[in-house]
């Protein structure tokens, strides 16, 4: 392709974008394609011959836009969002464009510059303690498995970087930690069998005192306890731990502090939600993902740490071909984390808390958590319907129930959703509460608006109340 086809296709392709933004609330938002069926009709070799920009675009819509689940739906909410916003769509177009490879300093100095900058905005948006340290990962898992190693290390002072893990080390989290601490346990060579996984209260948030518990019995037994997690928003129901209890036993004990906040971190610019921080002085490292509910597409996952000493310790290598005459003046990002290659992912985020500005994005989730009140309000208010758990953010945990047994109530619920997925008109999901099956009710896309939400209650009871007849 040539530049002059390259415009031809780029200005189509930008009115195809937009007509899509507009147009996408008409589409099923849960794509309805059966197991294969993409598969079957993308043929089995390669074109040996160049194909036609016409011909190649065509099957994009015919074939692949059938396939797709539309993230962008305002009657998107199922998991949590992953949005994004035209203008973070015109930063992503322009980091492709560059094309720069991001690995060091001196491989784009605005790209590690930029970076820099743009998560001391951040820092300061949240209101994260002064002088932590940010660097963009793509998602929160690896940001949590940087936060592993790092405590791994601390722990065994860099030994176990040299001779590997020599005696177990213990992590802890509430049962309603995110999947992605057992992966890192796992990948990081702690074990899972080393992870304690400590009680909730009726909130789902972390007991403290169950925690400091778990550390006195692994110390008693001669084991070494190197790291708690603690997760502000938790993925099935957005419990907060609670920070302050957990960072003073961290402390107490010398454990790594690590705060997974990657759904909710963004409510954290509202001084109205601050109050999920408190504590924070005490963590030694942090993630929130601007790729969920900051309108940054995916991906985009900020990572905060205390003492980058103790970061870049874990990941530096310096190998001949990588030295510079800068790298004692200069951030290099590769040693920040586990990729040596990386995307210029600053770009799209610095268009985005430019575009919008902090009183823009504030308004934005602000909004959402103002219809996830809303919504509980209902739930509350209408006979046979139960609110599973508090609503602190944008989700809103519930289920229909009229006192049927709990294996009935799973039945009854499991129809329900499957009802509203097929109407094509929104899209949610479940978790299990307690062994309870729970439906979520998450409000956070971009262009959902007060008549999505009310029309997807209105589907709610619809079908509730034939399903109850
Ligand atoms: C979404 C989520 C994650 C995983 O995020 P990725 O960026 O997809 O790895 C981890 N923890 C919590 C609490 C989450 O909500």
């Amino acid at each position: 392709m040539d530049t002059k086809e390259f415009k031809k296709y780029g200005h189509e392709f930008v009115d195809w974008i937009a007509e899509y933004m507009d147009n996408v609330e008409t589409l099923p938002v849960m794509s309805r394609v059966k197991p294969g069926e993409i598969r079957a009709r993308i043929p089995l070799t390669p074109p040996g011959k160049a194909e036609s920009m016409d011909r190649i675009f065509s099957d994009f819509k015919n074939i692949i836009l059938p396939g797709i689940t539309h993230w962008q739906h305002p009657g998107w909410h199922a998991y949590f969002p992953a949005n994004n916003s035209p203008v973070s769509v015109l930063g992503e177009l322009l980091t492709a464009a560059i094309g720069a490879q991001c690995m060091i300093w001196q491989t784009s100095p605005a790209a590690a510059e930029l970076e820099d900058a743009v998560l001391e905005w951040l820092r300061r948006m949240l209101g994260l303690p002064e002088g932590m340290a940010g660097v963009i990962q793509d998602t929160a898992s690896t940001a949590t498995l940087c936060a592993l190693l790092s405590a791994r290390e601390k722990a065994t002072n860099f030994e176990s970087n040299e001779k590997g893990l020599k005696r177990p080390l213990i992590v802890y989290a509430s049962q309603e930690t995110h999947s992605s601490i057992e992966k890192g346990v796992k990948i990081a060579g702690f074990g899972r069998e080393n992870l304690r996984l400590i009680p909730s209260d009726a909130e789902f948030a972390m007991i403290p005192e169950k925690l400091e518990e778990a550390i006195l019995k692994d110390k008693a037994a001669g084991l070494a306890p190197a790291c708690v997690v603690a997760t502000l928003g938790t993925t099935s129901s957005t419990a907060v731990d609670p920070l302050p209890a957990i960072g003073r036993i961290a402390r107490h004990h010398g454990l790594w502090l690590h705060v997974d906040a990657a759904y909710a971190g963004t409510a954290a610019i509202l001084p109205e939600k601050r109050w999920i921080l408190d504590g924070a002085e005490d963590m030694d490292s942090f993630v929130f993902n601007p790729h969920k509910w900051m309108l940054t597409n995916f991906d985009c996952s900020a990572y905060y740490v205390k003492e980058p000493g103790w970061l870049i310790r874990t990941f530096e290598i310096h190998p001949e071909y990588l030295k510079t005459g800068a790298d004692p003046y200069v951030k290099n990002f590769r040693d920040w984390g586990i990729q040596l290659g990386r995307r210029f992912r600053a770009l799209k985020l610095w268009f985005v808390i430019r575009s919008y500005g902090v009183e823009g994005l504030q308004a934005f989730v602000r909004e959402h958590c103002r219809l996830a009140q809303l919504f509980k309000g209902w739930v509350e208010k209408t006979p046979n319907f139960e609110l599973m758990a508090p609503v602190h953010f944008g989700l809103v945990s519930f289920r229909l129930n009229d006192g049927r047994d709990e294996e009935a109530l799973t039945i009854l619920n499991r129809t329900l959703m499957d009802r509203l997925n097929a109407t094509g008109k929104l899209y949610l999901t479940h978790t299990a509460l307690r062994g309870k099956f729970t439906l979520r009710m998450v409000i956070g896309q971009r262009a959902t608006e007060e008549r999505h939400v009310r029309a997807a209650w209105d589907m709610i009871k619809s079908i509730s109340a034939k399903l109850l007849k």
